[in-house]
């Protein structure tokens, strides 16, 4: 039984309860963001923290506590839970208020958050990659904003099991009329091209800023990669000598099929190995 924390209290989590009011509840009015846990100590926590007062500051949401203090419970719940490996999980709602469309005056956000223990470091996925299949991006257009309204995501993740794949790749027509890839349905997506290019999108209102996103760019430009931050089509991904993906909880996971195309030779690539080796050293040096 895992201790839970909801709203200024730590309980048992049978006995944490929220509002049917809360409009996180009602129409998905929140805003969530996920730290890796290894060693039992946060990994790029401060700039998950930093983008959740992004996220809060887009929807005029008051922030329910301050980074300190957040950086507390995330403590106290890992302590608490004899958290070793996985993630803490924290969401922001605008909190409960009398069903209605308006925004209400005075907002009470609520704020829960919770542990899961799970193997990041050491997931067998990495060894072998992933098959992600090509599935319609379908949902809105403020992807750089992370709330809580994961359905299209969740559903994408839902077709691409049909079609016996691990994961969805999202993609829809840019503004040209061209489809191309956005992003994974809970990751950013990476390519190799044939010259050794790293290539994943820009950043703008289409893509989640990803936490982990960021930080294999930097690796990248230490250790001298070409890369390009621009759209790619599906034909390029599918043409590509390497590709993963990038996460909180997956860190970087190679990709090895997409869209029934096998990657490369069909095994994780050097390059892709390489940045999640010298992703989970960064990692293990810098959690907090
Ligand atoms: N894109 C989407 C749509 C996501 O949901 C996530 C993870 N929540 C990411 C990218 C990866 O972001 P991060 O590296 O900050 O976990």
């Amino acid at each position: 039984m895992r201790t839970v924390y909801v709203n200024g209290e730590y309980v048992a989590e049978r006995d944490a309860k929220i509002s049917v009011f809360d409009r996180g509840f009602l129409f998905g009015d929140g805003v969530y963001e996920v730290s890796t846990v290894l060693d039992g100590k946060l990994v790029d926590n401060a700039a998950h923290l930093a983008r959740l007062d992004r996220s809060l500051q887009a929807l005029s949401i008051p922030s329910p506590a301050g980074d300190d203090e957040i950086l507390e419970i995330q403590r106290q719940l890992i302590v608490r839970n004899a958290l070793e490996e996985g993630v803490v999980y924290l969401q922001v709602t605008r909190g409960a208020a009398d069903r209605s469309f308006d925004w209400p005056e005075q907002p009470a956000p609520s704020l829960v958050m919770f542990t899961q223990a799970k193997p990041v470091r050491g997931n067998p996925k990495a060894e072998v990659g992933l098959s992600v299949a090509l599935v319609p991006d379908l949902r809105w257009k403020r992807r750089d904003i992370k709330t809580v309204t994961l359905l299209p995501a969740s559903w994408a993740k839902m077709q691409a099991a049909e079609q016996g794949c691990d994961d969805a790749w999202m993609v829809e027509a840019d503004e040209d009329g061209v489809e191309r890839v956005t992003e994974g349905s809970s990751n950013n997506a990476f390519i190799v091209t044939a010259d050794g290019v790293l290539v994943t999108r820009n950043l703008g209102d289409e893509i989640l800023h990803g936490i982990t996103r960021r930080s294999v760019l930097q690796l990248a430009a230490e250790i001298q990669l070409r890369v390009e931050e621009r759209a790619f089509t599906p034909e390029e991904a599918k043409a590509a000598t390497e590709a993963f993906i990038t996460s909180a909880s997956s860190f970087v996971m190679p990709v090895v099929q997409i869209d029934g195309a096998v990657i490369g030779d069909g095994a994780p690539g050097p390059i892709s190995r390489r940045l999640r080796s010298l992703y989970i050293a960064t990692a293990e040096s810098e959690a907090i």
